[in-house]
């Protein structure tokens, strides 16, 4: 009892074991690596492990984000027959449905680490609390900022995506593929899905770290140098846009709806755990989240473009592993 208290009341969380430099910032002892998938010589055997075991691909980040989407589609998505004429109704539900998911999602990490501050700063990047008083965000207030674009802006251009797409479902004018006649596609897309995720995200960002595009758009993003949850979406509009043009894959490809809203969902649900600031494995070293990766960029700004999946960084000269004289120490600091 004690030990699920003591995550639970503020000022009593457990030491911080990690390292610091002399600015304060907290460091892991490793670099950062990536999964044993694109590799030569191949290595099945770390392949598999990393496919089934936990922590891993499947467990728990893709399985829970696939949990999420099938309890909406089966529970709480409007019937499809519904959706072939636009009605604030169904228009609605979704919203409504979309913005309890993120409340859940980004609110939960930040209620943990900012507000009962459960880990205390155990493995917190950056030792700074949320910027309060501050002319660089919006309300003077990094967290209320990031709330606003988030929670408002960023669902509802995420309810957007799907509101046109289940319009074309219900019209019959998407390729659509079900379970019963296409099991193993069914499967093989889903498995794919995260995949393309990855090296979608990697070039539309590598786009808006092009200068103009940066200075107008890419910049509200990394007005956060020390990311919490809620700045995964806390993007320019034309950003979000083009983060999520990441499902309009599936108006091409032969899918389900639920493809389209695993894929959708996990675009919008899953930055929670790329910003939130904390090398996991947190709650007692059970839970892996947190991505220092990310957080390299967002401290950088000129290296790991991607994720830690599909080695597009490497191949392009960008990656940087985070130790002090590793792999991309050399790379540009300041954008
Ligand atoms: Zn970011
Ligand atoms: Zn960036």
């Amino acid at each position: 009892m004690k030990r699920i208290l003591q995550h639970f009341i503020p000022g009593i969380a457990r030491p911080d074991p990690g390292r610091r430099n002399t600015k304060g910032e907290w460091r892991p002892d490793y670099p950062c690596a990536y999964a044993p998938v694109f590799v030569w010589p191949p290595r099945p055997l770390a392949f598999l492990k990393w496919l089934v075991t936990w922590p891993g691909f499947m467990w728990p980040r893709n399985l829970v984000l696939l949990a999420i989407s099938a309890a909406s589609w089966f529970w709480f998505q409007p019937e499809l027959s519904r959706c072939a004429q636009f009605q604030w109704e169904w228009i609605s539900q979704l919203f409504l449905r979309n913005q309890v998911l993120i409340w859940l999602v980004y609110g939960s990490y930040h209620l943990y680490f900012y507000i009962l501050k459960g880990e205390g700063t155990k493995g917190k990047y950056d030792p700074r609390w949320p910027a309060r008083n501050s002319r660089t965000f919006l309300f003077r207030d990094q967290v209320y900022d990031n709330i606003f674009w988030t929670a408002g802006v960023g669902c509802a251009l995420m309810t957007a995506y799907e509101v046109v797409t289940m319009w074309l479902y219900a019209n019959g004018k998407l390729p659509y593929v079900s379970w019963s006649t296409h099991p193993v596609w069914f499967v093989v897309w889903m498995f794919l899905i995260p995949f393309w995720r990855e090296f979608h995200f990697y070039w539309i960002h590598r786009l808006i770290h092009w200068k103009p595009l940066y200075q107008r758009v890419h910049y509200l993003h990394h007005k956060n140098i020390n990311p919490i949850s809620w700045s995964g979406m806390a993007m320019h509009p034309v950003e979000t846009f083009l983060y999520f043009s990441v499902v309009l894959i599936h108006w091409v490809v032969p899918s389900h709806p639920l493809h389209f809203i695993f894929n959708l969902q996990h675009t919008g649900l899953s930055p929670a755990c790329g910003h939130h600031g904390f090398e996991g494995p947190i709650l007692d070293d059970k839970w892996p989240t947190g991505s220092y990766f990310h957080y390299l960029h967002h401290r950088y700004f000129e290296c790991n473009y991607g994720e830690a999946g599909i080695p597009l960084d490497k191949w392009f000269g960008t990656f940087r592993d985070g130790t002090p004289d590793g792999e991309g120490s050399k790379l540009r600091e300041k954008h």
